[in-house]
């Protein structure tokens, strides 16, 4: 099976343009500091057009509710805040307004960051948990990495097991008309949270209306007994029409400058995913943009799409579902460039 394994990536269509796509993910209900951190990302990304005069995208992974913390402590029961509330209004409008510009497409994380009764049961038993709710539960990126999973069943501990197929299904259903009546549309790209989920979940995206599924190469479908990610059940390549019917796309080169990723490095990856022919999409995290690290992360993005654009003249900034929905047409007709691709992608 694993040379099959390794013939995957042969399957995908090769590209006539390089294209290039910022994936950004954790957006969500909190601090309406995000909604100003949004603003000057959308700013940057306006400023660099591709040939055809298109504005650079970012696709946003929104996360749709965050843990409801006075009711928790009040109840000892789940509550959540949802995106839709008018507190969280100044966040909306600053997503709606990159749609309008051209730079932002929204995408479905999840209606949370977490499966909410994981989050209780943890609540229930450990004190740093109870802590990060009081103090900052919408920061969900600081719970422990396992916990951010949500389509896994980790109520009694680790490892996880999996989730039943008619919960996913009512949770999926829920989660698309939250996100459709804080935009006002449905949903048709989903990035499932930590890239931990399984054929049922991708089964129930699809009975949801969506169409495209953002992974990294392969599906994780659980956390071991450490929290760590099981061994991945299977891979993915790009343009890779699915049992489940969705569409699935590659997201690999990783740009999170305030991890210390440069631009450098990341047109590297861009430049090998061109070699090959490959879209590069990118992912970045919101942490990026906010705890005072704004100003170098939008440094750092402006000097890497300057760089894209000055060494790939020819790239097409698209959002994620318009690359998935026009692999055919974005594919070259030459047998001389495919066959080189193809060898380049053989060789790895
Ligand atoms: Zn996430």
């Amino acid at each position: 099976m694993r040379w099959k394994e390794s013939l995957r990536p042969l399957a995908a269509p090769v590209l006539r343009q390089p294209v290039f796509i910022v994936e950004s993910d954790d957006w969500g209900p909190g601090d309406p500091v995000q909604a100003e951190a949004l603003r000057a990302v959308a700013g940057v990304l306006e400023h660099h057009r591709d040939a055809a005069g298109r504005p650079a995208r970012m696709t946003i992974g929104v996360v749709l509710s965050v843990p409801d913390a006075g009711r928790i402590a009040a109840t000892g029961d789940y509550h959540a805040r949802l995106l839709d509330e008018p507190e969280y209004r100044p966040i909306v409008d600053a997503l709606q307004e990159g749609v309008s510009r051209g730079v932002f497409d929204l995408q479905l994380h999840g209606l949370a960051h977490y499966w909410s009764d994981n989050l209780m049961a943890l609540w229930r038993r450990d004190e740093a948990v109870r802590r990060w709710l009081a103090k900052a539960g919408w920061r969900t990126e600081r719970l422990p990495a396992w916990l951010q999973s949500r389509w896994i069943d980790a109520v009694d501990g680790l490892p996880s097991r999996p989730l039943d197929r008619s919960v996913i299904r009512r949770a999926v259903r829920e989660e698309v008309e939250v996100f459709h009546r804080c935009f006002g549309y449905p949903p048709k790209v989903a990035v499932p949270p930590t890239f931990v989920w399984d054929g049922n979940v991708e089964a129930a995206y699809t009975e949801a209306g969506i169409e495209v599924l953002i992974t990294p190469g392969r599906r994780y479908a659980g956390r071991d007994a450490a929290g760590r990610l099981t061994p991945p059940e299977r891979g993915y390549y790009n343009g890779e029409a699915l049992s489940s019917g969705l569409i699935a796309l590659v997201r690999d080169v990783y740009f999170e400058p305030a991890l210390g990723h440069t631009p450098e490095g990341v047109l590297a990856a861009v430049e090998r995913k061109w070699r090959r022919r490959e879209p590069a999409l990118l992912e970045t995290h919101r942490f990026n943009f906010l705890d005072g690290n704004l100003e170098a992360s939008l440094d750092a993005l402006d000097r890497l799409l300057r760089e894209v654009r000055g060494r790939f003249p020819q790239v097409r900034f698209l959002s994620s579902r318009h690359l998935a929905g026009a692999m055919a047409d974005l594919s070259d007709p030459s047998p001389v460039v495919r066959l080189r691709a193809l060898w380049r992608r053989w060789l790895g």
